[in-house]
């Protein structure tokens, strides 16, 4: 390995390790990705299982379209040209399932509030005054869209309980339910999910919603090849066991092989709660300590399928089933071990080859209590092979009768190719309890659950899922704010916007 002084070591490959590599190669850093795992992406991998791609976790990208927010980040990082996207379909990129009833999502804010006032033409008032509460919301915020400089940020504005918003201008019952149906998108109920967080994920993929076509352009590696060709350099295998810290100043990093490498500056960019085991916790404060362990995001059960040729009934939209209109059961059931019903299950599905809508790849994912977690977590430990792998059955087999529900041929066409559960996502990416988002952001301590980047070590910074926002787009910024922390704000902006190197 080289020995020479990096200007910048970053701990980690997923979206926003990469994503900040780009951006500090682009301004002719010599900057140095160190890997765990011996494949880079973190969560943006894919796996291969019965001849057939399944993602890890990117299932669905918002407002890719020319001019809208994710784009620019995109382009700005020179990956938008170089990904296969498919768009999902405009009448319907989401189908939601509720006991029967179902309804379909289309692109576009006013198709859907068209829709919507359709489906509820009772409740017209309350969905005009969300749809209108959700633009000025969106065009006050910085940072989401970075084309946008409000005169004044209103994010702090909004980061009450979505729950009090939506009974405030009226909204109840079933326009309830389907409004936040697509909360595991961020993996928080109603009740606590801040406003801002929910205009935001609802807002992103009404714009426009992409599928990345990972067989031709897998993301992981659209992201390495733009850092390789900025003279980035990614070390798989490449544990990050101790920061290497003088006079209060991180100077390097030391890997679990017992090699140091030397750096400027290092970005951590795992669950941030996993500095506490790289660096002696008396750097930091018990409260600050304190909020990095506070509450993580439930983890998800995934089962990969393969649908038989040319029987996949999904098209190009992602289905979400619901067992009852209690969209907030699934935040407080019990167990699913025990018994409890599962409440819901979203699927996406992959296209094939030929992108045909019938060959689909398709994962079922499902939310896991983090007390669920932890009883997987003790089978595991007890006896991966027998307890554990019972348990999984267990969880799959209920995940299969649930979609039934809506598919009733269900079993004589699909395979499970594999499956996956919190505990994967630990291995793989170190994330705590194989959390899906990271530290959760609640709308009771929504500050406690948003981090700086600058950390009371000098030239350790921060970045990741848990600082900011969750998702791809959330990570993105992340790393865009620790590098206008580094560069300036207005210059890298402007860099991002008027696309300059
Ligand atoms: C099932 C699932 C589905 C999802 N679907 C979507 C979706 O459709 N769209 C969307 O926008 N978002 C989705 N998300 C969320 C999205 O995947 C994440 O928000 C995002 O990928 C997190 O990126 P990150 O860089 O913060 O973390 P990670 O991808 O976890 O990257 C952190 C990296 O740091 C490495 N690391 C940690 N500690 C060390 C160490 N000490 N030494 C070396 N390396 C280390 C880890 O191995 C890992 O590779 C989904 C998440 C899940 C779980």
């Amino acid at each position: 390995m080289d020995k020479s002084v990096y200007d910048t070591i970053i701990i980690g490959s997923g979206i926003s390790g990469m994503a900040a590599g780009i951006i500090l190669a682009k301004q002719g850093e010599r900057t140095l990705v160190l890997e765990q795992h011996s494949s880079a992406g973190g969560m943006t991998q894919t796996f291969s299982r019965k001849g057939k791609i399944f993602p890890t976790g990117v299932h669905r990208l918002g407002s890719l379209n020319p001019g809208q927010p994710l784009w620019y980040y995109f382009r700005y990082l020179d990956i938008m040209d170089k990904l296969d996207l498919v768009k999902l379909s405009r009448d319907c990129f989401e189908k939601i399932y509720f006991p029967g009833k179902n309804y379909k999502i289309p692109t576009g804010h006013d198709n859907f509030r068209h829709r919507l006032i359709k489906y509820f033409p009772d409740q017209e008032k309350s969905i005009t005054r969300y749809f209108f509460d959700l633009k000025h919301v969106i065009s006050n915020i910085g940072m989401y869209n970075p084309s946008i400089i409000p005169e004044k940020d209103l994010s702090l504005q909004y980061t009450g309980p979505l729950e009090d918003y939506l009974k405030s201008i009226g909204v109840s019952g079933r326009l309830k339910s389907l409004l936040i149906s697509n909360s595991p998108l961020y993996g928080v109920s109603s009740k606590e999910c801040p406003l801002l967080t929910h205009f935001i994920v609802t807002d992103s993929y009404l714009n426009s919603s992409f599928r990345i076509n990972e067989l031709n352009t897998p993301f992981s590696d659209t992201l390495a090849k733009s850092f390789k060709s900025k003279g980035g350099k990614i070390y798989l295998n490449s544990h990050v066991k101790k920061l290497i810290i003088n006079n209060k100043t991180v100077t390097g990093v030391i890997l679990k092989n017992n090699e140091k490498l030397f750096s400027k500056k290092v970005v951590f960019s795992g669950h941030p709660s996993l500095i506490l085991d790289i660096c002696p916790p008396e750097h930091f404060r018990p409260v600050f300590r304190n909020r990095l362990n506070q509450g993580n995001s439930p983890g998800i059960f995934g089962v990969a399928l393969k649908w038989k040729k040319n029987t996949c009934p999904l098209e190009k939209n992602d289905v979400y089933i619901y067992d009852s209109w209690d969209v907030n059961y699934q935040y407080v059931r019990g167990s699913i071990l025990m018994g409890d019903p599962l409440g819901m299950v979203y699927l996406s599905a992959l296209p094939d080859k030929d992108k045909s809508d019938k060959n689909f790849a398709v994962t079922a994912l499902t939310g896991i209590s983090n007390k669920e977690t932890s009883v997987l977590k003790k089978y595991y430990k007890e006896s991966k092979n027998d307890k554990y792998k019972t348990a999984k059955n267990k969880i799959t087999q209920k995940i299969l009768n649930h979609i039934k529900q809506v598919y009733p041929d269900l079993f004589e066409n699909i395979e499970v190719a594999d499956t996956y559960s919190p505990m994967t996502f630990q291995r793989y990416t170190l994330t705590k309890n194989g959390s899906a988002y990271g530290i959760q952001k609640t709308a009771q301590r929504f500050l406690e659950g948003m981090f700086h980047p600058a950390t009371k070590i000098k030239n350790l910074f921060l970045t990741g899922q848990s600082i900011g926002f969750n998702g791809i787009h959330g990570a993105i910024v992340s790393s865009v704010n620790l590098c206008q922390l580094l560069y300036g704000k207005e210059y890298l902006t402007n860099k991002i916007v008027n696309k300059q190197n």
